[in-house]
């Protein structure tokens, strides 16, 4: 059997093609290979999981609305008609720009192009114990912890008899008011409303509390004032208690402590507040950005860099429009991908480049399953008519006729039934020794 050792070479076709290595198959990786497909470039692919996943949906995962599967979808399917890219599963431990060489734990690879695509993680901004005793949500991994969680918690508290411990266990805090705080606390609102009295009837969840903590003085503050006034009043109305201006100082899984000396109990904390660049090591430090993102051009050329960009979450490209970069969102990242493939194409066929410029085609945010928010250039909505687009845009956007198919059943079926169907712990989640 061959030996799997990081100086190996990964095993990969000969070819006289130049060759693309793109690390992450993220909204910015994969629509950046998309545009490759079949042409004169040998592209390799790597990332750390089998399958690109559609983050925007990772809370109904985490609410047992969906399962994971349907925002999952494998890259081996998706390059299967592509002749000039390989796929291969590693995580990339190292970069070495002056090589030419992308470590991994499977082996080491050449390139003569590097994309950086590695996307963000969550920034728990330096709070160990809350980092120690919450749980983000940016893999389908950690949804799915979050799912059990949610339901252990629950399974627990049906026998427990002691009040207090009782309480703490059926309370929930959502950090960040985002949207993906928004989006996860309102479906927790929903699972207490529809779910609980149904699977407990002999659980009393009336006292149950479930708090929004945002240390702005506004919810979906990348979206208009319109908008955040609906989103705070939508979640009120589903029961959700929302603490603007609290910044969380201290978690350790079960007292919330805050700056202005708040105090709130609960067993269960999801950290959605704040997310950070995934710089891959070997990175030059004067190429790092605020944000840990990397600094580039508007060709997504890195800092000092030939021959090496970045893409996506990862990419700081600062221009007088977006002074601090680019919103860390699925847009922005497609657009790169797609711009930079273009410029890809045209710069070996002598072709003139062109700068990236980002279109803004509007904010969606949901709150709770009938209701959502919509910044559409001028026009600012919420209610049914925004959550139906919400729906729409999301259907389409998520890889495969399949996946969009059990999605769309799935919100039919929950929409009439108000069920929520993927309510299996499948896998336990514990938190070190505190469970
Ligand atoms: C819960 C949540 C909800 C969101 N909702 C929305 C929304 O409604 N609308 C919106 O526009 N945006 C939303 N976003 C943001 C959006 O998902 C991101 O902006 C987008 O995914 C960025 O794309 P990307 O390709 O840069 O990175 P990602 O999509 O994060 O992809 C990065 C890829 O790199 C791989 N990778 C990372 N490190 C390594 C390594 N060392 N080795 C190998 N592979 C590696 C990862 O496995 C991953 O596949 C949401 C994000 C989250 C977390």
């Amino acid at each position: 059997m061959e030996s799997i050792k990081s100086t190996n070479t990964i095993r990969l076709p000969e070819t006289d093609l130049p060759r693309v290595v793109v690390i992450g198959g993220g909204f910015a990786g994969l629509s950046f290979v998309k545009k490759l497909k079949n042409k004169d470039f040998q592209v390799v692919m790597i990332d750390k999981n089998n399958f690109h996943q559609f983050q925007p949906l990772l809370y109904q995962v985490a609410t047992s609305g969906i399962v994971p599967d349907s925002i999952a979808f494998p890259f081996r399917k998706q390059f299967k008609n592509y002749n000039n890219v390989f796929f291969r599963m590693a995580d990339v431990t190292n970069i070495n720009t002056e090589k030419k060489q992308v470590l991994t734990d499977i082996g080491h690879v050449h390139y003569d192009y590097l994309i950086i695509a590695t996307g963000s993680d969550t920034n728990f901004f330096g709070l160990k114990d809350v980092q120690a005793n919450s749980l983000g949500m940016k893999t389908i991994q950690e949804a799915l912890d979050i799912r059990s969680m949610i339901l252990q918690r629950f399974e627990k508290a049906v026998v427990t008899s002691d009040f207090a411990t009782r309480d703490a266990l059926t309370n929930f805090a959502v950090i960040g008011g985002g949207p993906a705080g928004v989006e996860t606390v309102g479906a927790i609102a929903e699972f207490k409303k529809y779910i609980l009295p149904k699977d407990y009837p002999d659980l009393d969840v009336s006292l149950m509390s479930i708090y929004l903590i945002e240390s702005s003085d506004r919810l979906l503050s990348g979206m208009s004032e319109k908008s955040s006034e609906k989103s705070l009043k939508y979640l009120q109305e589903l029961g959700v208690t929302v603490h603007l201006n609290t910044r969380v100082t201290s978690y350790d899984g079960l007292i919330i402590k805050t700056f202005n000396d708040k105090e709130f109990i609960a067993k269960s904390m999801i950290w959605t507040a704040g997310v950070t660049g995934n710089i891959p090591k070997g990175i030059d430090e004067n190429c790092f950005a605020r944000g840990n993102r990397l600094m580039v051009n508007e060709y997504s050329e890195l800092k000092d860099h030939s021959n090496v960009y970045a893409i996506g979450d990862i990419a700081s490209m600062v221009t007088k429009e977006y002074p601090y970069g680019h919103p860390m969102v699925a847009q922005t990242a497609i657009q790169q991908g797609d711009l930079l493939a273009k410029n890809l194409l045209n710069q070996i066929e002598g072709k003139g480049l062109k700068k990236f410029e980002y279109h803004d085609k509007g904010s969606l945010a949901t709150v709770g399953k009938r209701k959502a928010v919509a910044d559409i250039g001028k026009f600012k909505f919420g209610g049914y008519f925004a959550w139906i687009l919400w729906s729409v845009v999301h259907l389409m956007s998520i890889s495969g006729f399949k996946n969009k198919l059990f999605v769309g059943i799935n919100w039919v079926w929950s929409y009439f039934t108000y069920d929520k169907g993927n309510r299996l712990i499948v896998r336990r989640y514990k938190r070190g020794d505190k469970e």
